[in-house]
């Protein structure tokens, strides 16, 4: 039997992933999601409705792992409708003084892993002729981000390959629509609030939540958006940041605590 509507999320195990994941299903999607979290996506597993979810160990940075997911879809649904390339990591520190394989690390997952997972979901569905890609940039690859050079580079990849992809599908008349995420600060994990990435505690409240932004881009998806900004930080972080940008680097300067100063300067954040 074929089922209608089929979702692969990357990074489904935790934050945004996680809750797209819950509105895919909502939605009457069968949702595959791709993790290298093989405990987190167990137990999203257990807690989905039976066939509703399936979990994939998988890491974005395989080519052949993401391939296998793919065909596994079609094999199994006959299609797949929406491919989310959400799997991501971050990475805090002084440029200078930190390792190139800590850089890599993050550009390969954050970058490379959502080019493998464009070019994979996009040859399925030029095949069958429909399908929705979802790439998940950030702020950062729209303004500055000091002490956060890989990250900042890899997100600024992921807008100039999503906009350079979103035009080459235009003009060749593609059935694929390809949406671009831009979410500002979201309280998941990843942020490590008031830990590591030293996110100041006094400005938790300005944080968005990973089921606000889910919401925006379900709503993008019915709407046919080709970008989406779903936190309100986000777009005054990119707005401050074009029309003023001197103002918004002095600001984020003062932002940098002594003991943010610190942490960044010493430690990173790139998971083993
Ligand atoms: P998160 O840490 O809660 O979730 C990320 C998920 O990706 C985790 O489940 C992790 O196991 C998985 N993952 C990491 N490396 C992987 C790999 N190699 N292969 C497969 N899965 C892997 O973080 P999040 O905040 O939900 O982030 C999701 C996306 O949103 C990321 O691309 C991130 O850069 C982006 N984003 C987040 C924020 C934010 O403030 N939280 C802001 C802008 C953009």
């Amino acid at each position: 039997m074929l089922i209608s509507k089929t979702a692969v999320v990357t990074g489904a195990a935790s934050g945004i992933g996680k809750a797209l994941t819950a509105d895919f299903i909502s939605a009457g999607y069968k949702v595959y999601g791709v993790d290298i979290n093989g405990e987190a996506l167990s137990e999203l597993t257990k807690a989905s409705a039976p066939g509703a979810f399936v979990g994939v160990i998988a890491d974005v940075t395989n080519e052949e792992d993401l391939r296998g997911v793919a065909q596994r879809v079609v094999k199994e649904a006959g299609a797949i409708t929406i491919w989310v390339n959400n799997a991501g990591i971050s990475g805090i520190g002084d440029f200078s003084r930190r390792p190139l394989t800590e850089w890599m690390r993050v550009l390969n997952i954050n970058l490379v892993g959502l080019v493998y997972g464009s070019k994979i979901a996009l040859e399925a569905m030029e095949e069958k002729g429909d399908g929705v890609i979802i790439n998940m940039a950030s702020v950062a690859g729209h303004v500055a981000a000091p002490f956060m050079t890989a990250y900042s580079a890899s997100k600024h990849g992921v807008v100039g390959f999503t906009r350079a992809l979103q035009a080459e599908l235009r003009l060749k008349h593609s059935p694929v629509r390809v949406i671009m995420v831009s979410p500002g600060f979201v309280n998941t994990p990843i942020i490590a609030k008031g830990e590591i990435s030293g996110f100041p505690e006094w400005l938790s409240s300005m944080l968005s939540t990973p089921e606000k932004v889910a919401k925006q881009v379900m709503k993008a998806i019915r709407r046919d958006e080709a970008e989406v900004y779903p936190t309100l930080n986000g777009k005054m972080m990119i707005k401050a940041f074009r029309h003023f940008p001197k103002v918004t680097m002095k600001s984020s300067k003062l932002l940098l605590t002594k003991s943010l100063k610190d942490a960044l300067l010493n430690r990173y954040t790139v998971p083993d």
